[in-house]
């Protein structure tokens, strides 16, 4: 069973991630978008902590809804409402429990996961954050570790990819050969799930 202090870990490990990579992932952006996806993460992430240690949520549920509100106040650009709704809507998806199973969790991350969807009008394929998400919940059936192998295949196979979402669409075929940045800072997010479970 997955406690409310996993998921305070999971949002711990991503923030520490998100600090550690904060240079790739704006130097990523830089070709292809605008050189501040690094820094923007880094800001809400921070924010995150800030937030869960001070208003301290009392489940699973409201760890991650107060995570996303975060992430939609404090990042401007495209990736702060869409994190802020895969957190929110995934928090939302798992109601009041105290404790949530693996499978009610890999359920829940699907609905988050299908909001970005429908919010950003992305499917896989057009190289963006759902890219790495989508093959992660297809894997999170099995476990943290598949995921994250799953959603790291996912954010290096968007190299490829002409981008038809987002900034990186504006330079059409030019958007090929370079790593997604959202893909990217989501395979930060599902690798960290494994930190937490540890
Ligand atoms: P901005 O492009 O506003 O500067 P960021 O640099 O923080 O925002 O985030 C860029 C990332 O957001 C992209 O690499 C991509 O993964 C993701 N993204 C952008 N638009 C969309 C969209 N419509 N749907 C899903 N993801 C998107
Ligand atoms: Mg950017
Ligand atoms: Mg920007």
């Amino acid at each position: 069973m997955l406690d409310t202090d996993f998921f305070r870990r999971w949002m711990t490990a991503t923030a520490a991630a998100v600090d550690r990579e904060a240079e790739r992932l704006t130097a990523l952006d830089s070709p292809i978008g605008d050189a501040d996806h690094g820094s923007n993460l880094q800001r809400g992430f921070t924010a995150v902590v800030a937030t869960l240690e001070k208003e301290a949520p009392g489940t699973p549920g409201t760890v991650l809804v107060l995570a996303g509100r975060q992430l939609i106040s404090t990042v401007g650009g495209a990736s702060g409402p869409l994190y802020g709704t895969l957190l929110r809507r995934t928090g939302k998806a798992l109601g009041e429990a105290a404790e949530v199973g693996e499978e009610q969790f890999a359920d829940a991350l699907r609905a988050g996961v299908d909001a970005v969807m429908a919010l950003g009008g992305a499917a896989p394929g057009d190289k963006t954050m759902v890219d790495a998400l989508v093959p992660a919940v297809d894997a999170l059936g099995d476990s943290f570790t598949a995921a994250g192998a799953a959603a790291e295949q996912g954010a290096e196979a968007t190299t490829a990819l002409q981008a038809r979402k987002g900034r990186a669409s504006y330079l059409g075929e030019r958007s090929i050969g370079h790593q997604d940045p959202g893909a990217t800072s989501s395979a930060l997010l599902i690798a960290a799930l494994l930190e937490a479970a540890e």
